[in-house]
């Protein structure tokens, strides 16, 4: 069997390895092999290195070597570069990246800059934290550069700012007018994307931002229409309970969009390709678009065995919608 799924950062990797759990542990489903597809929205060029944040996320979650706390950045971490550059005066000051994390941009960088593509590299640091041997196999959602942009209206009158500053410096409370992707216009899916929804059984849309992280994903010219045009069942998991994102701030991101913060309501978003959604029992009558098969249950996933849980139940929903 394989399975593909769309992801973000944090909500998107804790769904994964909750999913390999589940797969790991299943005999009848060990040999599945899982396709994500990561969004590189979110990646910046700082210090002169290309950061993937969402990426990178995936890997370490999945390499077991996430600062599980935080939910991104590798654990164990130190920070002597980021301290040297401060002392230097080199902006920005409010992204912190560990010294072990320097590490993946800087052979990240180098590689892009030899010209290999991003699916390249992610393929080698894939193959450094062990995904391969797992069945899993992480694509960018794109090799084209692109970077999520806010459009914000304070003081000065309408400007724009790279989503990292609006999310990390200014905490998402600066409300966002919008938000436009540079590069999209230009971007085409990564090699093996549009493949891996079509051949797909199931398809899983992790809890990952709706807006800036699965929507960005769906901004991809192609990737939409093969959801659409894929046999495979597509299954979501809500990002709100009881709607509030559990964490981040997608509430923030939904309203910029004009779009209100409920579990059904984000479904709507999928409608045009989404099967069956998966909501906690607090939003057990969210009301969803027709065609969509409903299930609640505790979304919270709090550790491992959680998510292997939440990750089973919207497998499960797929292979019944499946007919399998
Ligand atoms: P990011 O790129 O790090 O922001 O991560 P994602 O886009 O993959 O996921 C962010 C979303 O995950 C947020 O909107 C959260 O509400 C959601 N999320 C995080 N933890 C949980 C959880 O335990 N349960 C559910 N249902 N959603 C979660
Ligand atoms: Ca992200």
């Amino acid at each position: 069997m394989h399975v593909t799924a769309l992801a973000g950062g944090v909500g998107g990797a804790r769904f994964l390895r909750g999913l390999l759990a589940h797969l790991e542990r299943s005999p009848e489903l060990r040999d599945t092999t899982v396709t994500v597809v990561g969004n590189t929205g979110d990646d910046i060029t700082l210090f002169g290195l290309r950061v993937c944040p969402d990426l990178d996320t995936v890997l370490y979650t999945l390499g077991s070597a996430v600062n599980d706390e935080q939910g991104w950045g590798r654990a164990d971490e130190s920070y002597a570069v980021h301290t040297e550059l401060g002392a230097l005066g080199v902006p920005p000051e409010w992204f912190s990246l560990g010294d072990k994390d320097f590490g993946t941009h800087i052979a990240r960088s180098l590689w892009l800059g030899q010209g290999l593509s991003l699916s390249e590299v992610t393929a080698r640091l894939a193959q450094r934290w062990g995904l391969p041997q797992r069945g899993v196999t992480l694509l960018p959602m794109t090799d084209t550069p692109v970077e999520t942009h806010v459009v914000l209206d304070e003081g000065a009158g309408p400007h724009a700012v790279h989503f990292q500053e609006w999310w990390v410096r200014l905490r998402a409370r600066v409300p966002a007018q919008r938000f436009v992707v540079a590069g999209m216009d230009r971007a085409t899916p990564a090699p093996g994307v549009l493949e891996a929804i079509r051949s797909a059984d199931v398809v899983l849309l992790p809890p990952s931002n709706p807006v800036v992280s699965i929507g960005v994903i769906l901004g991809v010219a192609g990737i939409r229409d093969a959801l659409r045009g894929t046999r495979a069942p597509v299954v979501g998991v809500s990002p709100l309970v009881s709607g509030r994102p559990v964490r981040g701030h997608a509430d923030a991101c939904l309203a910029a969009i004009g779009v209100p913060a409920t579990a059904g309501d984000v479904a709507s978003l999928y409608s045009d390709f989404l099967r069956g959604w998966l909501v906690d029992e607090a939003d057990a009558d969210t009301v969803v678009p027709t065609g969509v098969t409903l299930r609640s249950r505790g979304l919270l996933m709090t550790d491992v065995d959680a998510a292997a849980a939440i990750a089973g139940a919207a497998l499960s929903l797929g292979l019944e919608l499946a007919g399998k």
